[in-house]
């Protein structure tokens, strides 16, 4: 998929990266813009055939309507993303790469208005333009076969598989569940909030999510305790978004509409499970 010497730029590039762990988040990615929706196709159905899924057609259409609005202003590329609700009642959101992303029904049940949902399925949509999946993956894949055999491997000695097949067969799919760095967390955030600008939310609802996380923390810390160990702490995040939105400005603020009712029915239904849905999913993906 790469020329030759685009190929020992990036071996040298990923020597550099191991050598800097701060290089900034998207610094080097050796899968392809088509690879990162092969290998997060396959990550999605793995995740969902191991996680409780919550298959309610109303909820989801009402969380997809907020991602398309989104998806028309994200920067990168053209990816296909759609959201699917899992039935977990802790308060936490994922992606992986090629546009998949996955929201907890605690999350749906908790935010106060569509903004502060818009706001997570923002930075999530975030992660997945600005690829910080298969960039980590590919970042893990260099430090573990050292820079002699990665240029072997991007001089394409074996030119049966793409690079993306060979780091996931090296790495497992788990490699997709890593936790982002910091740098990719705030790239997110800030990418995030220009969405949300764009798409005529207010960027503040993100930063007021942050806070709502951080009271929820006081009250009820088993609820997002898996939500801190995937991201940094919600306090700084929620000024510089602040800042951040400030700047941005306030356009006019428009909603899908319909949250009340969503949260109406999720409170009919039978309780949510409690399981740590990610981390054990990541934790079972690379036993295999
Ligand atoms: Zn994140």
């Amino acid at each position: 998929m790469f020329h030759v010497a685009s190929r020992r730029a990036l071996a040298a590039a990923v020597f550099s990266v191991s050598l800097a762990s701060a290089a900034p988040a998207a610094a080097i990615n050796l899968f392809s813009v088509q690879q990162d929706a092969q290998v997060g196709r396959q990550a999605a159905q793995d995740a969902e055939r191991q996680l409780p899924m919550l298959r309610d057609g109303t909820t989801e259409g009402y969380v997809n309507a907020i991602v398309q609005r989104l998806a028309a202003v994200a920067p990168g590329p053209r990816f296909a993303y759609r959201a699917r609700v899992v039935n977990t009642s802790d308060i936490n959101a994922f992606a992986l790469p090629g546009g998949y992303v996955y929201v907890n029904r605690g999350l749906i049940e908790s935010v106060r208005n569509e903004g502060e949902l818009a706001g997570v399925l923002a930075h999530e949509m975030a992660h997945v333009a600005q690829r910080h999946g298969t960039s980590q993956a590919s970042k893990a894949y260099g430090a573990q076969i050292g820079v002699g055999l990665l240029g072997q491997v991007l001089g394409g000695r074996d030119h049966r598989l793409g690079i993306g097949e060979q780091i996931l067969g090296n790495l497992g799919l788990s490699a997709l569940f890593m936790k982002f760095s910091r740098n990719a967390e705030s790239e997110a955030d800030r990418v995030g909030a220009q969405m949300m600008a764009r798409a005529g939310y207010d960027p503040m609802a993100m930063a007021s999510f942050f806070d709502l996380l951080a009271s929820k923390q006081r009250g009820n810390p088993s609820a997002v305790s898996q939500f801190f160990s995937d991201h940094p702490s919600p306090q700084n995040r929620s000024a510089s978004i602040r800042a951040q939105a400030a700047q941005l400005g306030g356009g006019r603020v428009t909603q899908v509409g319909g949250l009340q009712t969503v949260q109406a029915r999720l409170d009919q239904m039978p309780a949510a499970s409690r399981r740590q849905a990610m981390s054990r999913t990541a934790s079972r993906l690379r036993r295999r």
